[in-house]
Parts: structure tokens; C-alpha cells; sequence
């Protein structure tokens, strides 16, 4: 039984004020749950939490909600967190995700030090565990398929019936099970099942399914067991193995609480207290790792690493920092009632990282050339740029200007409309860091399409300022034709057209939502030639466009690709601004 828990839009009038914790950081009611424990004496004082991540996929930006809770709760508190595979289910687990989960968590910026385990390690103890149940008499092996166990278990109004293996003797529930560990019976021939009650208001009580039988290779223990723990049997135990103070879960697992708390009782272990909330949800975004899965299989998107993706991959290919998600998990907050968060929320989060430390470059999208007429033939200056006008210390750098330049084609209209203060017909702008130039003329081909613009400079504006006081409304970016390095930039859009993909038309499938225009890939643009040198997995930002990476799998030296990872228009500022309003604060 799964508790969807209520669902509500996240305005930002619902917010919090912030309560401010010890350390500065937003103090939730985990921590204060915690707080009361420590200052109750319980654990010694201690708190010792984790993340268990089952190696089934790649983490998400939920994930990263529940790492930043979990690790942070630890760091906070002098405690201790650990990594720990819930890895019981040798079908749908591989390294590829072991290794991929630790690299994220890494990169998150969170570290498990040598508290790396698996719930496999403890594959011999969950056995041994189970054997003292049949021998109390709280576990018997049931001989009933998959279906009928289903069938059997009733429903929320009706209560379950019970199996006709349910009376087993001990002797020969410890017979089969142990002839079931020795691979004497098929796959889905028997199962283990605690004896706890068919007629329980809890479906998770009525006689949980606690091993069943399975040939096949695990990704760490490999053929030595043919029987597998279920997650539930597995999940609270392995928390009390590892003397965990705090099981950290999201709402969902509220009833499974109970279940967990028969078992440890009826085995006498350590009780971890577990304390729920709510998982995150995104707009535009699906957080389920069955449809992510869905979405790479089907090759709707290139892999677990697409820019689009919401994994912590994904996201950090598309140029997201570390720093942003985790002070995005720190304004969130954590609550106890299932909310959907606005996708504007992460981005202006990344915005404001992103605009305190990104380098900033030009960069032409839609190159349309442009000639200085009286600028003389091969001829090139160095004109000074600032780095980061947030960051003074970030310095200059110098970019070669010359006769044949670059400009954006959007930044030219031959019938300028009001209020286009670009380029036209007779019109003078300022180059940023270079000179004012003014049209002479556009060339066109045999279409009519504008495919040059002939221009003067004033040689006396260079820097952008003219001696004579006079004042020019636009200032666009542009580049030295010989100079700009060839580059294939990918703009990014949300994935899903719809806030909520769930709510499709009709069919009720996700994939229907999906935004055809998610991508758009601009095979010839201009990059500053100083962009070659950045490093790998550095954002910055290309001035009046956006913040862009170069993509750390398709872009090399020779041929450069870079992935928008934002535009610079930040809606959530403006959201908040309009619930500012609204709440006459
Ligand atoms: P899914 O439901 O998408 O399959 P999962 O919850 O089964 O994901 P796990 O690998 O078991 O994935 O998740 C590891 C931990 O991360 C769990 O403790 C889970 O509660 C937490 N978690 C998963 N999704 C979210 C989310 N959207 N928000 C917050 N925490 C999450
Ligand atoms: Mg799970």
C-alpha cells in the first residue's frame, strides 16, 4: 500500500519564512525531530544517517534532495553518513549505476569516507535472520504463485485470506527454505513470508513476501545465492546492522514503518527511528526512474547523461553546478505533505551561481557578416573585455577586432519596428568593448535574404564611448570574422511541454507530453577563439545569450559543441515578484 500523499502547487506565498538553524542553514523538522532526540540523550547523543540508493539507475534531483538532507544532517550535527546500496535485485541492478551513484554523490560535493556498504554484504546475516523467524514461528515458506499471493491479500476495504501453507510446521519451513537457498526449486516455485496478520488494515503487514526464488547472477555476489531478499526485509534490517540513528525516507515508506518495526522487534535489533517527508517533485520534469529508464530505452532522449535529463548527470553535462543544487535542496526546505516545485525555482538558483562566477565570452548564434568599409584591409587591434562584471578579480582579457566582423542576424532588421534599438538602415550602434558602427547598406542574394551588412566605424568611439557626447541606444556583441572559432551550440528547452507530464490528454502516457522543440542544434556559430581553453565542464556565459558549456562528450578541439544550460530571462524572479504584489509585502 503506497501513500500518494496530497499534491499542491508551490507558490511562493506558501513559503516559510526562514527559520534559521544553528549553522545558519534552514532549520526543518527533521532537524528539529533529530535535535530532540540529541538533546533527549538518545543514541549517546549520536546521529548516524544514509543515503541507500537502489543501483537501478542514475539519481535525480530528488536524489540530490535526500543526499543534501541526509549528508547534511550529518555534517550539521557531527555525525556520520553513510553510502549504502540497497541492492537486492541482481534483474535490475548493474555496476554502471554503482559507479555512476558514487561519482555523483562525489560530485554533489558530499563524501562517505569509508562508509561505503551494500545491503549484499549482508546477504548471510538477512538469511540467518529469516531462519530465526521460521523458528519463532513468524515466517513460513508459501508455495502459492506470485498471482495467487496477490489474489489472496485482499484489498483496503476487504481483509486478506489466508494460504493454505500459512500452518506449515517449523521443521519443514526450515526444510524448504534451506532447499530453496540450495537451488532445488525454479524461479517463483516458493517464497518466504512472515506470519504477521491477513486481516491487518495495512497491506504491507498482511504476510509480506520476505525472499523469493531467483536464478540469477548478482552484480556483486554473482551466483552464489539463487534466493533473494525483498527490499523491505532487506532495507530496515541493513539499516540496523549498520546502527543507523536516523532512517531519513520519503513519505511513501510511512507504511512500510510498521512492518520494519515487527521485524526488528521479533529478531531483538537495534531500532533506527525513521522520520518521513516528502519527495520532490518538478515541473516539466518526470522524477520516476522507471520513466527515465523509459525515456533512454526508448531512446527519446541520447542517454542517462542527456543534457535534458533531470539525473544529477544530465544536469551536470548541461552545465548545472554543484553549489546551485544544493542551494536549491537548502531552499526547498523539507516538508511532510507532497508538494510540486516550480522548475523556475532551480534555474534562477543556477542563475545566481552562475551569474556570481561565470566568465563571460561573445559568442554569435546566427552569424551575419558585417564590413567595416573604411576599417583598413588586415589590420587587427586588441580590445580589452571584462571578465565578470560581478567579480573584479576575474580580470580582463583582450579580443582581436578587425575590417570583417560578425554579428547576430536577429540583431539586424531592415524595417527596424519601434523600440529596435539594433541595427537598420542608417542606424549606429556600439560594439561591446569596441566602436560605434552605423549601416551603410545590406547585401542581399538572389532570394532577398540579407546575407552581409556593409558598415563604417567611428575610429574616435573606441571603447564605446564618442568624444562628441553623442549617445547610441543599442550595444550588441559580435566577433573577428577570421578570428571566431566554428562551433555547434545545442539550446536546451524543459523536456516536457506540460507542468505536470503525468496529466496527458487521453492516453494518461507521459511521452505525450514530451516538447518536440526540447532541442535545437545550431550547426555554424562563432565562439571567442579564448573559449577553446576552457576548461571541460565550466559554464559560462555568452553575453545577452546565456550560460554554455562545452558538452564533455561530443566537443573536442577541432570541433566544439556547446550545451545551453540557461537562458538568462529568470521567470521565477518574476513569479515572486508578482506574489510580493499579490500579498502587499
Ligand atoms: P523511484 O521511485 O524513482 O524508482 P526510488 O525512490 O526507488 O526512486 P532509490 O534509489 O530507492 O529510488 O532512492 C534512494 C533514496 O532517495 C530513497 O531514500 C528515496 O526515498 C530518495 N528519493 C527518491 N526519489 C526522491 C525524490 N523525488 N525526492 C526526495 N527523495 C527521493
Ligand atoms: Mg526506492
Amino acid at each position: 500500500m503506497t501513500r500518494a500523499g496530497k499534491k499542491e502547487e508551490m507558490k511562493p506565498s506558501d513559503r516559510q519564512p526562514l527559520a534559521q538553524g544553528e549553522s545558519g542553514r534552514r532549520a526543518n523538522f527533521v532537524r528539529q525531530l533529530i535535535d530532540a532526540d540529541i538533546a533527549a540523550g538518545r543514541n549517546g547523543g549520536a546521529v548516524h544517517t544514509r543515503f541507500p540508493p537502489e543501483p537501478n539507475g542514475y539519481l535525480h534531483i530528488g536524489h540530490a534532495k535526500s543526499i543534501c538532507l541526509n549528508f547534511g544532517l550529518a555534517r550539521d550535527l557531527g555525525g556520520k553518513c553513510n553510502l549504502r546500496f540497497d541492492d537486492t535485485n541482481p534483474v535490475k541492478e548493474e555496476d554502471e549505476y554503482v559507479r555512476a551513484i558514487e561519482e555523483d554523490v562525489r560530485w554533489l560535493g558530499f563524501d562517505w569516507e569509508d562508509r561505503l556498504y551494500y545491503a549484499s554484504d549482508y546477504f548471510e546475516q538477512l538469511y540467518q535472520w529469516a531462519v530465526q523467524l521460521i523458528e519463532a514461528g513468524k515466517a513460513y515458506v508459501d508455495d502459492l504463485s506470485a498471482d495467487e499471493i496477490r489474489a489472496y491479500r485482499g484489498t483496503l476495504t476487504e481483509p486478506g485470506r489466508e494460504s493454505p501453507c500459512r500452518g506449515r510446521e517449523v521443521a519443514e519451513n526450515l526444510d524448504l527454505f534451506r532447499r530453496m537457498r540450495a537451488g532445488e526449486f525454479p524461479d517463483g516455485a516458493k517464497v518466504l513470508r512472515a506470519r504477521i496478520d491477513m486481516a491487518s488494515g495495512n497491506l504491507n503487514m498482511r504476510d509480506p513476501v520476505l525472499y523469493r526464488i531467483l536464478h540469477a547472477s548478482h552484480h556483486r555476489t554473482g551466483d552464489s545465492w539463487c534466493i533473494y531478499p525483498m527490499y523491505d526485509w532487506a532495507h530496515g534490517q541493513s539499516d540496523s546492522i549498520e546502527r543507523i540513528t536516523h532512517s531519513v525516507c520519503t513519505l511513501e515508506f510511512e507504511d512500510h514503518r510498521p512492518l520494519y518495526d515487527w521485524c526488528l522487534d521479533a529478531l531483538g535489533a537495534h531500532h533506527p527511528r525513521q522520520i518521513e517527508f516528502a519527495r520532490l517533485n518538478l515541473t516539466h520534469t518526470v522524477l520516476s526512474k522507471r520513466k527515465l529508464l523509459r525515456l533512454v530505452e526508448e531512446k527519446h532522449v541520447s542517454g542517462w547523461d542527456d543534457p535534458r535529463m533531470p539525473t544529477l548527470s544530465g544536469m551536470r553535462r548541461r552545465g548545472y553546478s554543484a553549489a546551485a543544487i544544493r542551494d536549491f535542496c537548502e531552499r526547498i526546505g523539507v516538508a511532510k505533505v507532497n508538494s510540486t516545485v516550480d522548475i523556475a525555482l532551480l534555474e534562477h538558483c543556477l542563475r545566481e551561481d552562475l551569474n556570481r562566477r561565470a566568465p563571460r565570452f561573445m559568442a554569435v548564434l546566427r552569424p551575419l557578416k558585417v564590413v567595416l568599409e573604411n576599417y583598413p584591409a588586415g589590420q587587427v587591434e586588441e580590445l580589452e573585455a571584462v571578465n565578470n562584471p560581478e567579480d573584479a578579480g576575474a580580470g580582463t582579457r583582450r579580443i582581436p577586432f578587425s575590417r570583417e566582423l560578425y554579428v547576430e542576424a536577429t540583431d539586424f532588421e531592415e524595417d527596424p519596428p519601434k523600440k529596435f534599438f539594433r541595427l537598420g538602415p542608417g542606424r549606429e550602434v556600439r560594439l561591446r568593448y569596441g566602436y560605434f558602427i552605423t549601416c551603410v547598406d545590406a547585401v542581399k542574394d538572389t532570394s532577398g535574404r540579407v546575407i552581409e551588412l556593409r558598415c563604417t566605424y567611428d575610429r574616435e568611439t573606441r571603447g564605446g564611448q564618442a568624444p562628441d557626447g553623442r549617445k547610441v541606444r543599442g550595444t550588441i556583441h559580435w566577433l573577428s570574422a577570421a578570428h571566431a572559432r566554428r562551433a555547434e551550440v545545442r539550446l536546451y528547452d524543459h523536456l516536457f511541454t506540460r507542468p505536470d507530464p503525468d496529466a496527458a490528454a487521453g492516453q494518461g502516457d507521459f511521452l505525450l507530453n514530451l516538447n518536440p522543440g526540447s532541442v535545437e542544434v545550431l550547426k555554424d556559430c562563432r565562439v571567442e577563439p579564448g573559449l577553446v581553453a576552457l576548461a571541460p565542464g565550466l559554464t559560462c556565459q555568452f553575453e545577452r545569450q546565456g550560460y554554455f558549456c562545452q558538452d564533455s562528450v561530443d566537443s573536442t578541439p577541432e570541433a566544439l559543441a556547446f550545451n545551453r544550460t540557461a537562458t538568462l530571462r529568470d521567470t521565477w524572479a518574476k513569479i515572486e515578484k508578482k506574489g510580493r504584489s499579490q500579498h502587499g509585502s
